[in-house]
């Protein structure tokens, strides 16, 4: 494809200054994730995935590379770029509709128009009978629910993930790993979250970085292509699909090779 549509990263190389030692995190990362797309950055505890994700938020910066989003440098933090955090960030004194609406009255926007996008995104992660309670009153799907309407209702052009679903319940990790799916895809948005989790990463992604530790490199680049020829939402007909189970196996030894028992 010939666009600079999408999210970049350039031999990104990152090192610490730690108790007087240089930490090496990342070496030589170099990925491209197309507009659209959702990309997952796999990976042993340790190998550098939330640091990678930090320097794509412009929270940190390289040590040397570079990193574009659709052919701008990243250099700081910015609204197209949205970030989901593991642990729960929203504004406990703030209803589920005032939540959503933050973003949105910090960037100086308030407008008629606005309000619908409010409710839009509280519809589209199904809390429009929420939208006046407290997140106190919700359980932790939900609260992750309202970080994802509240970050989409901003319209980035990348969304952010950091281990997203990490803190939740099996079941309730699948229903919001199908939530995501179905929001991100009718949005059109670029997604690029990170997880250790293998099942995760396949699910969701359109692509899969796998990094290695120490420091982090990009080993491995997967396609989950299979994943057009299934049904939608499918979690079953996913799992028991030949190139899932190919996949996961040939990742799963991928982490064993990393020294760690993926399971
Ligand atoms: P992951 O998210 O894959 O578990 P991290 O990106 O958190 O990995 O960390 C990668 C490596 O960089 C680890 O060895 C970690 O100790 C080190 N690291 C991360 N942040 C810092 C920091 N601010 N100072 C020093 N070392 C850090
Ligand atoms: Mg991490």
């Amino acid at each position: 494809m010939i666009s600079s549509k999408g999210l970049s990263v350039s031999g990104i190389s990152k090192n610490f200054q730690s108790g007087g030692r240089t930490v090496q995190a990342l070496d030589d990362i170099s990925l491209s994730l197309p507009a659209g797309k959702v990309g997952v950055l796999l990976g042993p505890s340790g190998c550098g995935k939330s640091t990678l994700l930090r320097m794509v938020a412009g929270l940190e910066k390289p040590s040397e590379g570079e990193i574009t989003l659709n052919g701008s440098a990243v250099e700081h933090p910015g609204r197209d770029r949205g970030m989901v955090f593991q642990d729960y960030t929203s504004f406990p004194w703030l209803s589920v509709r005032d939540n959503v609406a933050y973003g949105l009255k910090i960037n100086g926007d308030s407008s008629a128009l606005n309000e619908g996008t409010v409710d839009h995104f509280i519809r589209a992660v199904g809390l429009e009978s929420f939208a006046e309670a407290y997140p106190h009153q919700l359980s932790g799907g939900m609260r992750q629910r309202v970080a994802i309407a509240r970050t989409l209702a901003n319209y980035p052009q990348l969304l952010l993930m950091d281990e997203p679903f990490g803190a939740l319940d099996p079941e309730t990790r699948w229903q919001m790993q199908d939530l995501l799916l179905n929001v991100v895809r009718k949005e059109r948005t670029t997604v690029l979250a990170v997880s250790h989790d293998i099942e995760e990463a396949l699910y969701l992604g359109d692509v899969v970085f796998f990094l290695s530790r120490h420091p982090g490199r990009l080993k491995e680049t997967i396609y989950t292509d299979f994943k057009t020829n299934l049904p939608a939402n499918d979690r079953e007909a996913f799992l028991q699909s030949n190139d899932y189970r190919r996949l996961e196996l040939h990742i799963r030894r991928l982490m064993r090779d990393e020294g760690r028992d993926a399971a």
